[in-house]
């Protein structure tokens, strides 16, 4: 049974991402009527909508004059938050680049990783990266020449001495075949098995899904009632602007006409002190911080009441949770579903539902099935595989067919390995994942980058990770079962080996769930890991504790 969306469909128009942005907010928003209105601070800084779009073509004309990048060439940013961040993405767009984005705090092997599949010819960075840049090329063995290598904060080669006034030429995609090919982004994501691989986005995948969102912000009631005498609504940007979801939520913000308040690296206290003193309205995050914002008692020091609405995504929202949030905060608190494959947003709930913990019902455009073990489709009320497809779907994994045919099937389906049912309303509801990917507060730990790390050190013979849950934290930790060589035995070689791991991956891949030993790790007769075996024995021991 396949089942559509309850919105009706919309027309997608096929244009590059940055002439969507600009043109749509002007034509749609107050910046039509005053483009000197504030889009973006951070801190001390801001940037008025004008100005946003008169530095996206400065920096597209240095980019194109002055560092000599030409359509389809990759350009790296690895960059925290920053007001400057969209200026670098559609900026490289503006002349048909394509932007991979990585996380700043990733280590010069992980890092390695993402340089060494996209080939990228320009780096965008901050001077306290540039020596784990460096390192990356040289593990790569890559070369990028000084004068290619930006930052946003320094002087020398820094982004703002590129910034040019000089013609350029523009790349404006105007049909659908060009909106449907031309890759904007490569995101960096594992999918359902494997190491980190390039998601490639084209424009018309994200303009489809900035369209799908706008429209469902539009369709909640309750939402547009409660912000109907905003002026200009007001975001605070803590989602990082590397992930898929924090691109979105970075350029739905100028496309609905508000101000974006950029928090450039998260701390609980910054966080709440951020939203009284810019008087925030809406925020989107991952579940972690919905807990905190529910229970912990820093939040008394401050007013929060300017808060209306917040949507959890990127990893599961109890319902149970979700319900205190609101009641606590007196503001709407929603769900999205989404993945890097798909743009991301796949479903989205309405405020005030009385259908807590449902991701809510599909966007608009976007069909799905839910299938068994077998590849047959459920129905309604039974559990399955979540597979969608709609015109967010990316392109496929850069120079990676075969996993891309793994992911996505001949007819369309993106298979999320994503576990859940639909209710015979539409609301879709996510139980588990039938994927090996493990996440941490909304960040992507693939385990078998971790297993492949593991076994490289010198007195592990193999390995297997799994998530477990850490209800304090409200998230999955990895946790990880060892064999250790016979003569490599002592009784604090687990220590060791998670202090060895510690200093090679980024802080959120660490293994907070810890490290057990074991005699072998379960696997089929085809030599894969059985993982639900030892899922299952943690949960069983879990239930006896
Ligand atoms: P990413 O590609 O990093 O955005 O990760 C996508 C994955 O995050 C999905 O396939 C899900 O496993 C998980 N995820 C995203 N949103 C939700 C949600 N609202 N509830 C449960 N899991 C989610």
């Amino acid at each position: 049974m396949l089942h559509t969306s309850p919105y009706p469909d919309l027309d997608i128009p096929n244009l590059d991402l940055p002439t969507f942005v600009f043109s749509h907010a002007k034509r749609f928003t107050v910046y039509g009527k005053d483009p000197k209105l504030v889009a973006l601070v951070d801190g001390a800084q801001s940037l008025s909508f004008a100005e946003l779009e008169a530095q996206t073509e400065a920096f597209a004309s240095g980019l194109y004059n002055k560092v000599g990048l030409r359509r389809g060439d990759i350009l790296a940013a690895i960059l925290p938050n920053t007001i400057l961040y969209q200026v670098v993405a559609m900026g490289t767009h503006m002349i048909g680049g394509v932007v991979t984005t990585a996380n700043p705090a990733y280590t010069p092997r992980e890092l390695a990783h993402q340089l060494q599949v996209t080939q990228a010819k320009v780096v965008v960075t901050v001077r306290a990266s540039i020596p784990v840049v460096k390192e990356a090329l040289r593990i790569g063995q890559l070369s990028i020449p000084d004068d290619r290598i930006l930052t946003i904060d320094g002087e020398g080669g820094s982004v703002r001495q590129v910034l040019s006034q000089q013609p350029f030429p523009r790349v404006f995609l105007t049909t659908k075949h060009e909106a449907d090919t031309t890759p904007s982004f490569i995101v960096f994501s594992s999918g359902t098995s494997g190491v980190p691989k390039g998601v490639v986005l084209s424009h018309k995948n994200m303009v489809a899904n900035m369209v799908q969102f706008l429209s469902t912000d539009r369709c909640d009631k309750k939402l547009m009632e409660a912000t109907r005498a905003k002026f200009q609504r007001r975001w605070l940007q803590v989602l990082p602007m590397f992930h898929i979801y924090g691109i979105l939520i970075s350029n739905v913000s100028i496309l609905s006409g508000g101000v974006n308040v950029i928090m450039e690296k998260f701390d609980f206290s910054g966080f709440c002190a951020l939203i009284q003193e810019h008087k925030i309205d809406t925020v989107f995050l991952a579940p972690p911080v919905i807990l905190a914002l529910t229970k912990s008692p820093e939040v008394k020091k401050y007013d929060l009441s300017s808060l209306l609405y917040l949507n959890s995504g990127a990893a599961p929202l109890s319902k149970e949770l979700q319900g205190e949030a609101e009641l606590k905060l007196g503001a709407f608190v929603t769900q999205g579903f989404g993945m890097s494959e798909s743009s991301p947003l796949v479903a989205r709930s309405v405020s005030g539902s009385s259908v807590l913990g449902s991701v809510g019902p599909l966007v608009p455009n976007t069909v799905a099935k839910f299938a068994d073990d077998n590849g047959i489709q459920v129905g309604v009320n039974q559990i399955g595989e979540l597979c969608v497809k709609g015109p967010q779907i990316m392109i496929g994994y850069y120079n990676n067919e075969q996993a891309t045919a793994k992911t996505v099937s001949s007819d369309g389906f993106l298979h999320t390995g994503d576990i859940g049912y639909i209710d015979s309303n539409g609301n879709i509801f996510i139980t588990d994942r039938k994927k090996e990917l493990i996440k941490y507060k909304g960040f992507q730990i693939p385990p078998a980058e971790l297993e492949g790390l593991l076994t490289d050190h010198s007195a592990v013979v193999d390995a297997a990770v799994i998530p477990v849950y850490d209800e304090k934290r409200a998230s999955e930790v990895p946790k990880a079962f060892i064999v250790v060589r016979p003569d490599a035995i002592k009784p604090n070689v687990g220590q060791e080996v998670r202090e060895w791991m510690d200093a090679r991956v980024v802080d959120y891949k660490k293994l907070r769930g810890g490290i057990e030993l074991i005699e072998a790790i379960p696997k089929s007769a085809t030599g894969k890991i059985l993982r639900r075996v030892l899922k299952d024995m943690e949960t069983m021991r879990s239930k006896q504790a």
